[in-house]
């Protein structure tokens, strides 16, 4: 048996984790972040809107609406410190009749509330609307704009915060699941599927989709989280121009309003439905009913849109927390809050249970938070005197200037070999996706740092080359090699 000893421990790798641990690692502690599957980002943070909120969606004096309002406000200072591309594109929240106008009218409300605008945000008439993204259907008869609103790839962000949250010290244990977790006399001792064990002073419960569960080990259940599965789905490059901002479609009928994305890679993110998902933690498959659902509202709203360019659909999984009676039923009341702090009794056990929109837009004031909560509970607060929040990155090769390119490729010829023709992304930009603490270990893991099979062929000419790479890199055989979760694999050998 393996033990390690650590001031700190992170549970989970999506966003949250990775912000945890980043905030951590500007203390002077030994952090770990322990995460179940071969790589980090690739659970809900890997399947949602790609949307940084402004603010005005939230209900005044909640969780969500003190955190969002200021996470967008610093969402370009934090993109230009992690070196992650970020556009501030605004949105367009539109409406076709009274109930969705009053919707407008109750989120301006609710965004003056918190903070947003009122430069930049205010209601539109439908033909305002339609000056500003000529695609929207004559139909809409109201606006509700905001400049602040922006996007960004979401993985993208969560990888810079590990990868600069490894440069900072943080130790990263993936592949690693938590499966038991003891109180000790000085804090918590956590035991892992391999075997390894590990004691912590305090613990930050990031585990998403599990969260609860998490908890569960630790104290009485107080909360329950009831998945829901997300359709979404994505058009090629060639629509990119299709809308200039952010589409939130607020129709007339009851159900999941409907959001268009205009990607920071030049795609179109269509998302998403609400699918009920019965229990199912895992399985994410798209549903027919989810995608018809989510195309009828684009079309609804954005008449022309060229869903013939489409060219992959997906599922995620959303979180929604219903508190547990103390009967221990789960009540049939959704909590529309984050729930993140201590439970009573437990100092130094930190939950993020339920966090869903928006929170991907306010994953570093969540660590931020969670990371002064621990420092103060286990007397840490001395600040890490080598800690640097900057991150940088090399910009994609495709990008250069023509004659940089040339340049560089005659020192590097891996430079001049292109594995992936839809997004050109070279051979060293490849391998350099595999390289580091944090570096890929899957397929997919690949995929999310380099870009490559994210173009309309969606990996039909590049998997193979990118295959041979990794097993090469890894010093594996081809057929050990993972697409995403444990066990997936992306070449199976079959007995004749
Ligand atoms: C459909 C949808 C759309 C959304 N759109 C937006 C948006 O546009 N803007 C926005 O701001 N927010 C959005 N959100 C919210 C945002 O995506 C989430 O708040 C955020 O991604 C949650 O990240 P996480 O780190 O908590 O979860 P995850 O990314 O799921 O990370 C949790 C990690 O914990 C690991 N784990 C689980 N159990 C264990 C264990 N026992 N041991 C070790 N590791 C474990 C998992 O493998 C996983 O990697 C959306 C959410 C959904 C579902």
């Amino acid at each position: 048996m393996r033990f390690f000893k650590y001031d700190a421990v992170v549970i989970g790798g999506g966003v949250l984790g990775c912000f945890a641990a980043r905030n951590l690692s500007e203390y002077r502690m030994k952090v770990a972040l322990l995460e179940r599957e071969r790589d980090l980002c690739a659970g809900i943070t890997k399947a949602n809107s790609a949307i940084v909120y402004a603010g005005y969606d939230n209900k005044p004096g909640s969780r969500k609406a003190e955190l969002c309002a200021s996470a967008s406000r610093d969402m370009a200072r934090l993109c230009r410190e992690l070196s992650v591309p970020f556009v501030r594109c605004g949105s367009l929240m539109a409406a076709v009749g009274p109930q969705g106008e009053k919707t407008l009218a109750r989120k301006y409300a609710d965004g003056l509330a918190n903070g947003v605008g009122p430069d930049g945000f205010g209601i539109l008439s439908g033909a305002e609307a339609r000056r500003l993204d000529p695609a929207l259907s004559g139909r809409i008869t109201a606006a509700l704009y905001s400049e602040t609103v922006g996007t960004l790839n979401p993985w993208a962000l969560g990888l810079a915060a590990a990868e600069n949250a490894a440069a900072n010290g943080v130790d990263f244990f993936r592949g690693t699941e938590v499966v038991g977790i003891a109180r000790t006399e000085d804090g918590y001792r956590i035991q892992t599927s391999g075997g390894a064990v590990f004691f912590a002073k305090a613990i930050i419960n990031a585990a998403g989709i599990y969260s609860d569960k998490i908890s569960e080990l630790v104290c009485p259940a107080a909360f329950c989280i009831v998945p829901e599965r997300a359709d979404f789905m994505i058009l090629d490059t060639r629509a990119g121009g299709f809308v200039n901002h952010i589409i939130f479609c607020e129709s007339e009928t009851k159900g999941k309003a409907v959001s268009i994305v205009p990607t920071v890679d030049g795609n179109i993110l269509i998302g998403a439905s609400a699918i009920a998902a019965d229990g199912d933690r895992e399985t994410l498959s798209t549903s027919k009913c989810g995608l018809d659902e989510i195309e009828k509202a684009a079309k609804e709203f954005l008449p022309g849109i060229p869903l013939d360019q489409k060219i992959r659909s997906f599922a995620g999984l959303r979180p929604n927390p219903y508190e547990v009676t103390q009967e221990g039923s789960v009540s049939d009341k959704s909590i529309h809050d984050f729930l993140i702090g201590e439970p009573a009794g437990f100092p130094g056990f930190v939950n993020f249970i339920g966090v869903k929109t928006p929170g991907l837009t306010c994953a570093n004031e969540i660590g931020k938070y969670a990371a002064e909560l621990v420092a103060d509970r286990i007397g840490c607060t001395e600040k890490n005197p080598v800690f640097d929040p900057r991150r940088s990155a090399e910009p994609r090769f495709t990008d250069l200037d023509p004659e940089v390119q040339s340049r560089r490729i005659s020192v590097d010829r891996l430079l001049g070999r292109i594995v992936c023709r839809c997004k050109k992304i070279t051979e060293r930009e490849i391998r350099n996706a595999i390289h580091g603490e944090v570096g890929a270990t899957t397929f997919d893991g690949v995929k999310r740092r380099s870009g490559a099979c994210m173009g309309r062929c969606q990996g039909g000419y590049c998997t193979q080359r990118i295959l041979e790479i990794l097993a090469e890199e890894l010093e594996v055989s081809i057929d050990k090699i993972e697409s995403d979760r444990k066990n997936a694999w992306c070449v199976r050998e079959f007995e004749k």
